[in-house]
């Protein structure tokens, strides 16, 4: 994993659900949130869509999904992370997650990271991510991006979380 601790909130849900809430605990507990994304980004692939999956996580609890939906609805903004964000808004009537978590299986593009700055998402975990001289984005990272608009201290990233299955999904 990358970046630690948790926000303060998700720490005391896990230390609620799991007294061994030690760093091998929080990663369990991702894992079995990405287990949730990856079943998404599964969904998305038989659908012939990208296979990326994502969540909307509070309080230990999933209270949104998203799949990649861009080639069957020709929506270029149908990304997993975007999709989750807007089924999460209609789920819970609001536009301000500051305190929740995302999960998604693939590092989310500048766009989708624009719309996480926008929802105040406090942390974000990512599965997979791009090789660097794979990437449609050049020089682009999640980290640069928050570094670039001052956000670094309002969004966490944690990486590396079941990456090889996330990649796996999303490039079969
Ligand atoms: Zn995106």
């Amino acid at each position: 994993m990358g970046v630690t601790p948790l926000p303060t909130r998700l720490t005391q849900v896990l230390t609620n659900s799991d007294e061994d809430a030690t760093t091998g605990g929080k990663r369990m507990d991702h894992e079995q949130f990405m287990r949730v994304a990856l079943e998404e980004a599964q969904r998305a692939a038989d659908e012939g869509n990208v296979g990326v999956g994502s969540v909307v996580v509070r309080d230990g609890d999933v209270v949104a999904c998203g799949r990649n939906l861009v080639p069957v609805t020709h929506d270029p903004t149908a990304h997993a992370e975007t999709v989750a964000l807007r089924n999460a808004s209609e789920v819970l009537g609001t536009d301000d997650m500051n305190g929740y978590s995302l999960y998604t299986t693939f590092e989310p593009c500048p766009m989708c990271c624009g719309a996480l700055m926008n929802a105040n998402i406090g942390s974000v975990i990512l599965g997979g991510r791009p090789d660097p001289d794979q990437t449609r984005w050049d020089g682009y990272t999640m980290e640069c991006l928050l570094e670039m608009c001052g956000w670094s201290d309002r969004m966490e990233v944690v990486t590396d979380v079941l990456f090889e299955e996330c990649m796996s999904i999303r490039q079969p």
